[in-house]
């Protein structure tokens, strides 16, 4: 019997692949007391052993797929399983207190663990990870359960997981991971957001994926109606592969404007740019035909490692983006980290409510060596292209001062060293709170331009989160009052001679698109993989109906009547 699961289409296309399950293993156990002490301490010295050459193997192929550098954390790891300080205790507490050696391994390392960690040394504390993280792989084989790594599925298969964080999202490798499902999150999810830039069709927000689907189980991912078939018929499976042919196809005919401008059918020229993250989406942005990068997600230059990137690796990062996009404008966002984007090596205390908490620009005004070495490392970077600096959840205009005066401050230090940095370079804010939509007049006076960030106005504007499925139909980007906070800071743009562009998620979207168009927004950046269709469909348009529709839906009363009158003129 085949099973349908709804979730919330996170990333176009269809994959049809066996199951894997990306689940935290349960580990739980009893204390017991054991009879045959020598079996026990064997039974111990077993799972280390089997631990022992996993770890090898997955050392060999990080040194192969992920470098040096991250193989190094995997030969600590080996490192603490041959540590006899370590393994000894343990072996002596099977004997002496006739333990189980689950119950040894757990207590002896919790030890280590807690004595590592309260000392006042990154390096111990560094070391008490290790000990965790080996734990848990030596109790998995006493249990006979499996622990998982994204980074070492090594055969065609579909993704399913309760969430799937950014850095997980980065290790999928994509010649083998075809698609995947969450229980949990929503279409502006960074994970989903992730999958959209890679290409893997998703479907995030299920609730019951986890529950529901087991491994090697046969599974579609309908990216494009946000289903999940399990164990679907053959005659399903057909039907899906005809829908995917069809899908293809589309795509090829949209592949032939990847180098024509887009202009809409009344002559109106927009930017279409893309939203990256790494340097390597330049591909992306290039085969999809960006005009431009309208935002680069910096924080994922800091994510998965273990300590902040330094000046020159990020200077390397920015001059190779500026340089791949040849002239044409990349906005570089400052480091937007906090929400669903965590960064475990800076400590932060845990937050009751992480979106509204201690982030992004909050941050760097407080921790200002992490801000400024940022800085001076796009400004040295600047000579290498067209950049243009943004400055992420600007709630106030003394926040966007502050930071506009530090990067002139880091401007003049490096000019009086003597280093080259572009003469103009424009400084803009996203608009992703309403405090700052509704004050967008007077920020125009000072800003060179704006960037909307929907995907967190609209979790502001509406008051939910934006990673919770449960109340996703909340994210309502037709609503009327986004409208109307939208069409204020375009108009507030143009009123001082500025420009007005949308990085969220919303600047893609096909129902969007049309009133965006109408409302006047000059520039659209979205996930690579979805300008060539916005391209087809701003060339069907004309600017000057759009104009009449969007005057038309700003006094509509709700997010569906928006939706279907735009459906309505799109027939
Ligand atoms: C946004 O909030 O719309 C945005 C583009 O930024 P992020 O999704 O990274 O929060
Ligand atoms: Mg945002």
């Amino acid at each position: 019997m085949s099973t349908v699961l709804k979730g919330i289409a996170a990333s176009s296309g269809i994959a049809i692949a066996k199951a894997y399950r990306l689940v935290e293993p349960d580990l739980s156990f009893e204390k017991t007391s054991v009879d045959n002490t020598m079996e026990e301490v064997s039974r111990f010295q077993q799972a280390i052993s089997t631990s022992k050459a996993e770890l090898e193997a997955i050392r060999d192929a990080a040194k192969v797929d992920l470098g040096e550098d991250k193989a190094a954390i995997f030969e600590a790891h080996l490192l603490v399983l041959s540590d006899p300080e370590l393994v000894g205790p343990i072996e002596d507490n099977i004997k002496s207190q006739q333990m189980n050696a689950e119950a040894a391994l757990k207590e002896t390392a919790d030890m280590f663990v807690t004595m590592f960690e309260s000392m006042d040394n990154e390096y111990m504390k560094e070391r008490a990870a290790d000990i965790r993280d080996v734990t848990k792989r030596v109790l998995s084989h006493l249990l006979g359960v499996q622990i998982v790594n994204p980074s070492m599925i090594s055969e065609e298969v579909v993704v399913v997981a309760e969430d799937l964080t950014p850095s997980d999202t980065a290790q999928l490798n994509k010649k083998f991971v075809k698609g995947f499902t969450t229980d949990i999150g929503g279409r502006t999810s960074h994970s989903a957001i992730m999958a959209r830039s890679l290409e893997i069709p998703a479907v995030v927000g299920t609730k019951v994926a986890t529950s529901e689907i087991q491994n090697g189980d046969i599974v579609i991912i309908d990216g494009l109606n946000g289903e999940v078939h399990i164990n679907p018929t053959n005659e399903i499976i057909q039907k899906y592969e005809e829908i995917n042919k069809k899908y293809e196809q589309q795509k090829l005919e949209w592949a032939k404007l990847v180098n024509e401008k887009t202009v809409s059918a009344d002559g109106h020229h927009v930017e279409l740019a893309a939203n990256i993250g790494t340097p390597n989406d330049l591909d992306g942005v290039k085969n999809n035909g960006g005009e431009g990068v309208g935002l680069y997600r910096t924080e994922f230059l800091y994510m998965g490692r273990d300590e902040l990137p330094t000046e020159d690796e990020q200077f390397e990062s920015y001059k190779a983006v500026l340089e791949g996009m040849q002239e044409k404008p990349v906005v570089v966002r400052t480091l937007d980290i906090g929400g669903d984007k965590e960064l475990p090596y800076l400590n932060l205390p845990h937050e009751m409510n992480p979106f509204l908490g201690y982030r992004a620009i909050r941050l760097c005004l407080d921790q200002q060596e992490i801000f400024r070495t940022q800085l001076r490392a796009l400004l040295r970077a600047s000579i290498y292209g067209n950049l243009k600096i943004m400055f992420p959840m600007i709630s106030n205009l003394d926040e966007f001062r502050q930071a506009k005066d530090i990067l002139f401050e880091e401007k003049g230090k490096l000019v009086s060293e003597g280093v080259k940095v572009a003469e103009e370079i424009e400084v803009g804010i996203m608009v992703e709170i309403p405090s700052t939509a509704v004050m967008a007049d007077l920020f125009a006076k000072e800003v060179d331009f704006f960037s909307i960030g929907t995907n967190d106005l609209i979790q502001y504007t509406m008051a939910a989160d934006r990673m919770n499925e449960r109340i996703s139909y909340l994210y309502q980007p037709y609503n009327p009052a986004i409208l109307r906070l939208v069409k204020m800071v375009i108009d507030a743009a143009h009123k001082e001679g500025k420009w007005a562009g949308m990085c969220g998620e919303m600047a893609g979207d096909e129902i969007a698109v049309p009133i965006l168009l109408g409302l006047g927004l000059d520039e659209f950046s979205m996930s690579a993989t979805s300008i060539l269709k916005a391209r087809s469909q701003i060339r069907s348009l004309s600017k000057s109906d759009m104009e009449t529709l969007a005057n038309n839906v700003l006094q509509m009363h709700t997010n569906e009547e928006v939706l279907s009158e735009v459906k309505r003129i799109l027939k």
